[in-house]
């Protein structure tokens, strides 16, 4: 197969042509490439880490044997990693945006995380000499576990990620709670 695609990947916008010089030394380089760049980086990381993964595989794993089933497998290992509480059912602080006290509830990946994270992946497995058909990273168990990770996030978390961009935040009262019925004089 021809490691060149008629098509493009999606999201990235275009190539940087300089990838040597991370940290330019006060040319006029546009922010754009230095972007892109960052971009490309990471995504070959992923890639390496991925690899890695498939290698570490028991029993092992090669990339054209990978389906979106073995993704998934990748995407909760990379979960032990997570930074972002997600909190169970049964915890007192589900939906809450910010618990007022730690909980035993699990640190998983953060759906933007994964999101991003797959939309990478997909375009390397492109580039990598991967056919679009027979992409794992586009496999519609993929997509629709996404969307459950976003959705129960969104619950769990007591975030949107729908409305996020109706409103940039109205100011919480963070420190001098303002609207916590202090002393509450009726009568
Ligand atoms: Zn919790």
């Amino acid at each position: 197969m021809d490691l060149v695609s008629e098509s493009s990947p999606p999201a990235s916008n275009a190539k940087a042509p300089t990838t040597t010089t991370v940290n330019g030394v006060g040319g006029g380089g546009g922010s754009n490439s230095v972007v892109a760049s960052r971009y490309e980086n990471q995504k070959r990381r992923d890639w390496n880490t991925f690899c890695q993964y498939l290698r570490n595989h028991r029993p092992p794993l090669s990339l054209n044997l990978c389906s979106g089933a073995h993704v998934l497998e990748f995407l909760h290992y990379l979960d032990q990693f997570g930074k972002t509480k997600v909190h169970n059912h049964n915890c007192p602080f589900f939906g809450l945006p910010n618990p007022p006290a730690p909980c035993p509830c699990p640190l998983r990946q953060a759906w933007g995380s994964l999101d991003a994270l797959i939309g990478r992946l997909r375009a390397a497995y492109e580039e990598n000499g991967g056919r679009p058909e027979s992409n794992p990273f586009g496999a519609r168990a993929v997509r629709i576990y996404l969307r459950d990770v976003r959705d129960f996030q969104a619950k769990a978390r007591g975030v949107s990620y729908e409305k996020k961009r109706k409103r940039p935040k109205p100011k919480v009262n963070n420190n001098g709670c303002a609207m916590s019925a202090a002393a509450t004089t009726t009568t």
